[in-house]
């Protein structure tokens, strides 16, 4: 049996922040495991916002992922009733999108840096416990890891996590190709009826390559997301993919998000990231609250080994994550109901003002 002081469950955006932070705060023997080896493939937009760029400057990680990473300056966005307008943050609202590949293997390759135990291939099956505390995993072929503090950072899957609430899930699913035309530095995002109160997009990877995808709630799984999904290119996108190369075949993923954010931990544990349903639930933005909550778990962690009282660090981790992501995530409501009603349609018809357009391209950067 490992025995360490953290183990860490996922090297998503959530795992590698909290393991790197841990890393930055002086903690020693901190065991990271992920079932996958790096670098590996996540379904994802992979767009970061201008919070999570300042997150990555925080950790370390920026410098080395700068370089991959493809600058976002406005925003396209079409409304239900068909309505188009382009809106540019500036450069102080500048975003990017980093494939995953490249993201998450730079931050754990920082974490690894600062001394942090990385184990490949370890699919955790169940969490060890002492008595009524989570004290490290248990790895599917029944090796274990001993942990003062275990950090649930597994994502939309989770079996670790601490909330017994009924799940939220949006339906994901993309695709990517080569050659297809778009406006140069700009983001698409498009409110259209088949998807609201989710959304489809278009973000650029590079130059020349551009992913695309919907967002979609479907409690009941009756949609097939590929039918849906080949209706959204129909009608957004056939002409401008009609010279496009596509890259590898569509890929489906859910996405757990919350409204309001319920337990995040338990003695012993603390949950992160999407493990904890800490996207947005408008933008289905996750990488950023990912990031963000394993910073703050980190610090918990380190308060806790370092003498505070257990329960009061547990308090203080939930109550940041509350204070950092509570209120966009209960104003999501507005958005969504705005998307799916003719609101956003008459905001857009009053944008062509200037002060309308800043406005609105504030707004979209804040969320
Ligand atoms: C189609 C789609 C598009 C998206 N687009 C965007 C976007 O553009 N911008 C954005 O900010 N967010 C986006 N998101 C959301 C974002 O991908 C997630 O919210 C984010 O990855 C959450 O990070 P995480 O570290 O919590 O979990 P993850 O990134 O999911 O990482 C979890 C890790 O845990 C590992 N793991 C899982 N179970 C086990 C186990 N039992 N044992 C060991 N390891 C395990 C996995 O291999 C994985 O590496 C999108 C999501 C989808 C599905």
């Amino acid at each position: 049996m490992r025995r360490a002081a953290v183990a860490i469950v996922g090297a998503g955006p959530a795992g590698t922040a909290a393991a790197l932070r841990l890393g930055q705060l002086g903690v020693r023997d901190v065991v990271l495991v992920d079932r996958a080896d790096f670098p590996r493939d996540k379904t994802c937009g992979s767009g970061v916002s201008p919070r999570g760029i300042r997150t990555l400057r925080e950790l370390g990680a920026w410098d080395a992922i700068e370089p991959h990473a493809y600058r976002v300056t406005g925003l396209r966005l079409v409304t239900p009733g068909d309505r188009e307008v382009v809106v540019s943050g500036g450069e102080a609202a500048a975003a990017v999108v980093c494939l995953r590949r490249t993201l998450d293997h730079a931050l754990l390759e920082r974490a690894r840096a600062l001394g942090v135990d990385f184990r490949p291939g370890v699919t955790v099956q169940a969490l060890r416990t002492e008595g009524e505390r989570v004290a490290g995993v248990v790895g599917r072929d029944g090796r274990e890891i001993a942990a003062r503090f275990t950090l649930v950072a597994d994502g939309a899957h989770s079996r670790l996590a601490v909330d017994t609430r009924p799940p939220r899930t949006l339906q994901a699913i993309m695709g990517w190709w080569e050659g297809a035309p778009f406006r140069g530095h700009h983001v698409e995002m498009v409110f259209d009826r088949l998807v609201t109160p989710g959304y489809g997009w278009l973000f650029p990877e590079s130059a020349t390559r551009v992913n695309i995808g919907i967002c979609y709630e479907d409690p009941a799984h009756a949609r097939n997301g590929r039918h849906v999904f080949e209706a959204f290119l129909d009608k957004h996108y056939a002409r401008r993919l009609r010279g496009a190369t596509q890259v590898g075949g569509f890929k489906g993923h859910p996405i757990a998000y919350t409204f309001r954010i319920g337990r995040l931990s338990a003695p012993g544990r603390l949950v992160v990231g999407e493990a904890g349903r800490m996207v947005h639930p408008a933008t289905a933005e996750g990488i950023s609250q990912g990031m963000r909550s394993g910073i703050f778990a980190a610090e918990a962690v380190a308060a806790a080994l370092g003498g505070l009282d257990e329960r009061a660090a547990r308090a203080g981790y939930e109550a940041r994550c509350r204070r950092a992501f509570g209120a966009s995530f209960a104003a999501a409501r507005l958005w969504r109901a705005a998307v799916s009603s003719s609101a956003l349609d008459r905001v857009v018809a009053a944008v062509q003002r200037p002060a309308v357009k800043t406005a609105l391209a504030r707004l979209m950067a804040a969320m």
